[in-house]
């Protein structure tokens, strides 16, 4: 997202739209995700206060049954951009800080927001709070179908009981 200061006729604004994030969920697949993208600017004597909230959606694994599941990403960054005045033109570029050459108007929002999504993937996702998951022996998935795995640990146990 391209953001132009000069085009900013308000104190504060807000603007929005729908960038693509690269990313690799937590099981290693790759995903290009639409994110909605909402900035608001506020310029305090061309000190330029920005606050971007992202959201995107995308599909992954199920980390107990592997069954297709999808993750809602949302997240947020803060910027703040001072525009410099003439002859002071050492552009400096921060984590969250940049100072814009006299007679530069544009910047990338782009590593903001791409940033702000790929810290906020969550580590393992569910396709339900209450997801049985695959049995860790013959790898029936246990929220569709049951398999005699449990019931014969349960056996064994008997058999010992027996001793
Ligand atoms: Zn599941
Ligand atoms: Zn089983």
């Amino acid at each position: 997202m391209m953001l132009d200061l000069a085009k900013l006729t308000f104190d504060s604004e807000t603007i929005s739209g729908v960038e693509v994030v690269k990313l690799r969920d937590s099981v290693g697949a790759e995903h290009e995700v639409e994110c909605d993208v909402r900035v608001l600017v506020r310029n305090v004597a061309e000190t330029f206060r920005i606050n971007g909230d992202v959201r995107g959606r995308f599909s992954t694994a199920c980390h107990k049954c592997l069954d297709p599941t999808d993750v809602v990403v949302e997240s947020s960054f803060e910027l703040v951009v001072q525009r410099l005045g003439r002859g002071l033109d050492e552009e400096v570029v921060d984590e969250d800080f940049i100072s814009l050459p006299f007679g530069k108007n544009e910047l990338s929002l782009d590593r903001q927001i791409c940033e702000s999504i790929i810290v906020s993937i969550p580590i393992q996702s569910y396709c339900r709070d209450s997801c049985e998951g695959l049995c860790t022996r013959c790898g029936t998935n246990l929220n569709k179908n049951t398999c005699e795995c449990a019931a014969e640990t349960d056996r064994r146990w008997d058999a010992l009981r027996n001793l």
